[in-house]
């Protein structure tokens, strides 16, 4: 119904904080502004479970791609084997893992699991590659803040093969 908005949980959509804070801009547009902001903006929306250790994800799983027939590259690495990420061992916590999807073909982040201390701060960070069409390569040899979580895409971004 023209002029009738369904804002945050009630619409049936994701049901998250953030979600809820996009669907206000969106509405604010449609009244306020040019009107063309929409639902379909939404790119590599993250999400994260608040366990302990969080595990965020954002974009397409690795089972997901199999089922697409989608080659991949992929990167996976146990927490507790990153030299190359002092903040979990800084905490006491290296439960956990960073996985890693790339295209081969475009070199961009298809999808990502972090399942680690910050990692609601790291998928951001990935989340925002993937909808900037900021490379793997890129992020690897980025230059982070040290100690960080960052750090790890340094040493895992390295490890990229192909899905098995
Ligand atoms: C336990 C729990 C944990 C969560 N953790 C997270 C998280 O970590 N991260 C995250 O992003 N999201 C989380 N969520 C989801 C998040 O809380 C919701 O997606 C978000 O609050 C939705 O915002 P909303 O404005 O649509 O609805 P709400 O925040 O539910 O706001 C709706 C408001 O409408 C009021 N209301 C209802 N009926 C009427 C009426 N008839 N008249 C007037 N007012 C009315 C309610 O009292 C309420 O204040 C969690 C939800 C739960 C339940």
């Amino acid at each position: 119904m023209p002029g009738v908005f369904a804002v945050g949980d009630v619409n049936g959509g994701p049901q998250f904080t953030y979600i809820s804070l996009d669907d206000h801009r969106i509405v604010l547009d449609q009244l306020t502004g040019e009107g063309t902001r929409t639902t379909t903006d939404r790119e590599a929306v993250p999400t994260t479970m608040f366990l302990t250790p969080p595990l965020a994800r954002v974009g397409i799983t690795e089972t997901e791609a199999r089922a697409e027939g989608r080659p991949v590259l992929v990167a996976t690495k146990n927490i507790a084997d990153i030299a190359a990420m002092p903040r979990p061992k800084i905490l006491g916590d290296t439960h956990g893992l960073i996985k890693v999807l790339v295209d081969p073909a475009t070199d961009l982040v298809l999808g990502a699991t972090v399942f680690s201390v910050d990692s609601q701060e790291v998928i951001n960070l990935i989340a925002l590659a993937m909808r900037a069409g900021v490379t793997a390569s890129t992020l690897r040899d980025g230059i982070w803040t040290h100690p960080s979580s960052t750090e790890a895409l340094n040493e895992v971004l390295a490890g990229l093969h192909p899905s098995e």
